[in-house]
């Protein structure tokens, strides 16, 4: 079954701060899910435009489920760090930034991530999987900042500190995934 749940986020602003490469050094194999450690979306939002912030994402996503650009979707984001695949089988990149696109949640980390937010979340996975006609079974594609960096530990994105109690958890983005689609 697909299309169950029909969701068209709203993009709200575009933000591109210039923390990205034009070009991308390998080719995109899946998303990496984040979240951006801000304390209000307004906060979220305020940083990126700030001319001390280094990193971008490609897109970030409020909790009402909005969406912000922050980097085209053919550019070079900088959001993963220094990664290793954590399933090298099927996931063999060198630069976390290329092989996946960045998508942050906007939240401290410290509450449950929206029901629209995760569902945005969803449906932008979607859309990429749609867009590079990757089979939707391939949930493998989505990941978590925490599983690829290196060295491990070094993060606790998009979980946040507590893995027994996730804000969010990409096994859901993951379930989603078929069952989302844009009207
Ligand atoms: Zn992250």
């Amino acid at each position: 079954m697909t299309g169950q749940l029909i969701w068209t986020p709203t993009l709200i602003e575009e933000i591109p701060n210039g923390n990205y490469n034009g070009s991308l050094r390998e080719e995109r194999q899946g998303c990496m899910i984040h979240f951006d450690g801000s304390g209000s979306d307004r906060g979220a939002v305020q940083w990126f435009k700030d001319p001390r912030c280094r990193v971008s994402y490609n897109l970030l996503v409020l909790d009402d489920g909005s969406d912000v650009r922050i980097a085209p979707d053919t550019a070079r984001a900088s959001h993963a760090g220094r990664c290793r695949p954590s399933d090298p089988a099927r996931l063999n990149y060198g630069d976390g930034n290329s092989a996946f696109y960045g998508l942050a949640i906007a939240s401290s980390g410290k509450h449950d991530v929206t029901p629209l937010q995760m569902l945005t979340v969803a449906l932008l996975c979607r859309l990429y999987f749609d867009k590079h006609h990757w089979d939707l079974s391939d949930t493998w594609r989505i990941v978590g900042h925490s599983s690829e960096a290196w060295g491990r530990s070094r993060k606790t994105d998009p979980e946040g500190s507590d893995p027994l109690n996730p804000i969010l958890s990409v096994d859901d983005i993951r379930q989603l995934l078929p069952k989302v689609s844009r009207a």
